[in-house]
């Protein structure tokens, strides 16, 4: 792989189907019927500060921030809503993250040799430069395991653009300003279960789950990937984004397996997946929304509601809360 293509200007993001179909009726009936798994709790572990330095920071479990690339944005502010009254585009104004969306930058890679030690950091610098110019994450984490942070956690990061999550208790929409974004330096190959990511990059994004969860009581179920929370208004379709659809390491990071989670945004809000989605997002991701879309269903029954009118009435409620952001 020649220097200059490695070093070409970043692509983040491009294995999302920007623009996909037009609505279809999920057609995934091939695969086995997932049930709702309920997620351990898993408490975090309590983890202080051990160093802080100008430029660098250490923690009880190991952690090191590199702190060089640091950068301020706007204001961490965001509106948690009460999933006990979805139709009111109010709720609980906070400021402290409520959860992380794990990235992955899909930039090209250098082969992982020692040959290559000079280039791998030449592009790592170049990639730390671009995120921190677009304000994109609040930490990347580089092919050595490295921890950078870019836009400091009080602030909000622009990394998850139009996104849906939900707790137990609350829901949030667009969740820049309510999530913590974390990229690994790596791409993930689309409908992958396996990852190529590295051992260091991992044992360092546990260290950091770790960390974030003690200091914001983040729970597990909070920590998801780009392609679980990524959605797209002008179709009302899922996986806009699918990096980490369906090869996210949660075991190896101390977290659940909540791959097969039901989306919030098709129960939610009705969005829908077409045909591709399957193959762009792996079995893992596809369980969560096939779920989803099963309880969908069952919701309309009780409605009492043909599914198409179920549907428009939850895009409508999307609108709504959409519009309220924008107030
Ligand atoms: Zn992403």
């Amino acid at each position: 792989m020649a220097l200059v293509s490695v070093l070409a200007p970043l692509s983040l993001h491009r294995l999302g189907a920007a623009n996909a179909a037009s609505h279809t009726e999920p057609a995934l009936r091939t695969l086995p019927p997932v049930y709702r798994l309920e997620l351990a709790a898993v408490p975090s572990a309590d983890v202080w500060s051990v160093e802080k330095a100008s430029d660098f920071e250490v923690y009880s479990n190991g952690l090191r921030i590199e702190n060089q690339y640091a950068v301020s944005h706007r204001p961490r502010a965001y509106v948690a809503f009460s999933r006990d009254n979805p139709e009111r585009p109010s709720g609980e104004k906070r400021t402290d993250p409520v959860g992380i969306v794990y990235h992955t930058t899909e930039s090209l890679q250098a082969p992982f040799e020692s040959t290559q030690n000079n280039v791998l950091k030449r592009v790592g610098e170049s990639l730390l430069d671009y995120v921190r110019r677009r304000r994109c994450y609040n930490f990347l984490i580089d092919r050595f395991g490295r921890v950078f942070r870019i836009v400091n956690e009080t602030d909000a990061a622009d990394h998850a653009g139009h996104s849906v999550w939900a707790d137990d208790r609350h829901f949030y929409v667009n969740l820049n300003d309510s999530f913590i974004g974390i990229s690994f330096e790596a791409q993930t190959a689309a409908g992958k279960t396996n990852t190529s990511v590295g051992a260091a990059q991992v044992h360092a994004a546990g260290m950091l789950t770790e960390m974030l969860r003690s200091r914001y009581k983040i729970p597990a179920q909070n920590c998801v990937t780009h392609a679980q929370v990524s959605v797209n208004p002008s179709n009302m379709q899922i996986g806009y984004h699918v990096d980490w659809a369906s090869s996210f390491p949660f075991e190896r990071l101390g977290l659940p397996d909540n791959y097969a989670t039901p989306s919030p945004a098709v129960f939610l809000f009705g969005f829908g997946f077409d045909t591709s989605f399957e193959e762009r997002a792996g079995v893992r991701l596809a369980a969560g929304a096939l779920a989803a879309d099963r309880r969908l269903n069952e919701q309309a029954k009780t409605a009492h509601l043909s599914l198409a009118a179920y549907r428009k009435a939850l895009h409508t409620r999307y609108l709504k809360i959409l519009a309220s952001l924008r107030t």
